[in-house]
């Protein structure tokens, strides 16, 4: 559906600046750009303001898994808006939040029962960091008030997500408000060692051993917990080396830390399990959740804890609030029942099932782009892959936000970080479609870079 001039212009947001958009360069946006503007969805396709349909290439921003407009999701936001709309959050709750939180502790690893609702990935991971620093203070440890996060990290944009986080754009003008107590692990990507490889690299663990060195230099006593994404998303789909995972767990547990699995774009399937938790065989205390929870249709987050964590939270008076933290929108009747209705698509098509089908299908189409002179590495796992274009001569970041323009004539929303380009496409994609997405990405890059 193509939009007639007038919409168009106002699209263009002729009153310069007032919807001041997040995470974009918004004067070269108005000042050279035609509006990059979605007017529907169906499936696995936008259709944009241009009247140009675009195969999904990450599933919106990684959260819509099961494709747009759902019929049943549709009909599950009608029916919950008739029904209940909101149920205050606070001392009050509402059938649909229980069972949900029923529902994924059972998806969870064995031991993680108990699920506190956030609405975003931000907010999760804020919740995430309070948690680890309520438990250690009622274990009698309020020392331990550090966290370790990982370079390249990205865990949104709260003040905690943003201090643990390793993303230096997305710091350095906060610098003055970050938290205090907070220390990076390096993160595990050298090329000359791993370029190319298919699945997880089996160069890196050692770089586990910075926490052994972080935990000498701040002593254990007066860490919190470390947190780290089981495979690095926002920054270009960075696998962690075999055995990584497995080793900062243990070093963890032998120094009470406890390990936050910021699982925002990792779980609800992408890894081809339930959690990456599953897919890498390493069980942490809590892990954080959004996105595909709700197919991205309402706003929804959450952390899962374990046994240990929640029962220490309930040692205390009977009649004070155990854990003073939450949200008007924790648990949101509207995202409960959107909830259940993803967990219900999901298991009654088999899609993490299909997760796992599909993963060695874009495996081998996207590294069908290895020939490619300009293309410096290709990474992928689960439903995730990443490109790594060469940077033109003395113009990083030009030739990714060339191809995302060439993307959107030319029928793929792109995913463009600098000259990085990360594909997460819908579980209800098919084979055919992952690789006519990867043909068409060639295409594209012989059009804008060669
Ligand atoms: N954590 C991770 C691992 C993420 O990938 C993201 C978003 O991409 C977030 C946290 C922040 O989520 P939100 O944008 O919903 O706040």
């Amino acid at each position: 559906m193509a939009l007639d001039s007038g919409q168009t212009a106002l699209l263009r947001n002729e009153r310069e600046g007032t919807y001041w958009q997040p995470f974009t360069a918004n004067r070269m946006l108005r000042a050279n750009m035609e509006p990059r503007t979605m007017v529907s969805a169906q499936g696995a396709y936008y259709t944009s303001s241009e009247g140009v349909r675009l195969f999904d290439t990450l599933s919106g921003l990684w959260c819509t898994p099961l494709g747009h407009a759902h019929p049943r999701i549709v009909e599950a936001v009608r029916r919950q808006a008739e029904t209940l709309d909101f149920a205050p959050s606070f001392q009050l709750t509402h059938p649909g939040a229980i069972s949900l939180a029923e529902r994924i502790a059972d998806m969870a690893p064995e031991g993680m029962n108990h699920v506190f609702f956030a609405n975003s990935g931000s907010e999760a991971v804020d919740t995430a960091l309070k948690v680890a620093l309520g438990y250690h203070r009622i274990k009698g440890a309020g020392n331990r008030f550090r966290m370790i996060g990982r370079e390249r990290g990205y865990h949104g944009v709260g003040f905690g997500g943003m201090s643990v986080g390793g993303i230096v754009s997305n710091r350095k003008m906060f610098a003055a408000g970050m938290m205090s107590g907070v220390d990076h692990l390096r993160h595990t990507y050298e090329p000359e060692h791993m370029a190319f490889t298919r699945g997880q690299p089996t160069w890196g663990k050692h770089r586990a051993e910075d926490l052994v060195r972080l935990v000498t230099l701040h002593d254990a006593s007066t860490i919190a917990a470390v947190i780290v994404e089981p495979v690095q998303g926002s920054t270009g789909v960075i696998v962690p080396p075999v055995g990584y995972l497995q080793r900062l767990r243990e070093i963890c547990t032998a120094n009470g830390l406890l390990l936050i699995f910021d699982e925002v774009i990792t779980g609800f399937g992408r890894m081809g399990e339930n959690f990456g938790a599953q897919r890498f065989g390493v069980t942490p205390d809590i892990i954080t959740f959004a996105k595909a929870v709700t197919n991205g249709i309402v706003p929804m987050g959450g952390v899962i804890v374990t046994d240990e964590i929640y029962n220490t939270f309930m040692t205390g008076p009977e009649n004070a609030i155990e854990f003073c933290h939450g949200y008007t929108y924790s648990g949101h009747p509207m995202a409960a029942a959107v909830g259940h209705v993803v967990l219900d698509v999901m298991r009654e098509e088999g899609l993490v099932a299909r997760v796992r089908e599909l993963e060695p299908v874009l495996e081998d189409a996207i590294h069908g782009l290895k020939d490619m002179d300009v293309i410096a590495d290709i990474r992928n796992i689960g439903l995730t892959a990443a490109i790594d274009l060469k940077p033109a001569a003395d113009k990083p970041g030009a030739r990714g936000a060339a191809l995302f323009e060439a993307g959107l004539r030319g029928g793929l929303l792109l995913r463009c970080t600098g000259d990085t380009v990360s594909f997460g496409p819908p579980f209800i994609s098919t084979a055919q479609e992952l690789r006519d997405m990867v043909s068409t990405l060639r295409r594209l890059i012989i059009e804008v870079c060669c």
